[in-house]
């Protein structure tokens, strides 16, 4: 690991053209919604590859378009990172086995993405905690700052 004190806010703005180019080609669009935060220690080649995997996630549970909206706030010495979809949401089945490796719903899924993402929550000391209904999901990452 490779953690020194970053803004969260520069590494989703830096991610920011990958994820709306990946959108664009399936008609669904991104927004940010980004407030100011405490710099936090953060490996950011991790932290790209959390985001990236969650964004994703969103984008490929939205087959039919919408919107995938990515923010940050503060609150209590933490910061939030929120990913949310407008997909199908997630069975209850489904989500208690979600990021045990090599669990996908997909025809060519890997089943590795979520699984990367609690071991680089868990590396910052952070929480994920998933919200989710038929009308989308919202991941939330909460670092301690
Ligand atoms: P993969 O994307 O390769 O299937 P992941 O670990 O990224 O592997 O995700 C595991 C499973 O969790 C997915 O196959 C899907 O069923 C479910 N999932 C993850 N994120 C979402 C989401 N935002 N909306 C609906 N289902 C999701
Ligand atoms: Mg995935």
């Amino acid at each position: 690991s490779d953690r020194k004190p970053q803004n969260l806010n520069d590494i989703i703005e830096a991610l920011y053209p990958l994820i709306q180019a990946e959108a664009v080609l399936s008609n669904k669009s991104v927004h940010l919604g980004l407030s100011e935060c405490l710099p936090l220690y953060l490996d950011e080649k991790e932290i790209r590859q959390l985001i990236l995997n969650i964004a994703l996630n969103g984008l490929e549970a939205m087959s039919l378009g919408g919107k995938l909206t990515i923010k940050t706030y503060s609150a209590d010495d933490c910061v939030t990172l929120e990913i949310q979809d407008e997909g199908c949401g997630i069975d209850r089945d489904v989500l208690e086995k979600i990021g045990t490796p090599f669990f996908t719903t997909k025809d060519t899924g890997t089943g590795l993405g979520l699984a990367v993402c609690y071991s680089v929550a868990s590396r910052h000391n952070a929480d994920i905690c998933i919200q989710t209904s038929d009308t989308g999901t919202t991941f939330s990452i909460r670092f301690s700052a």
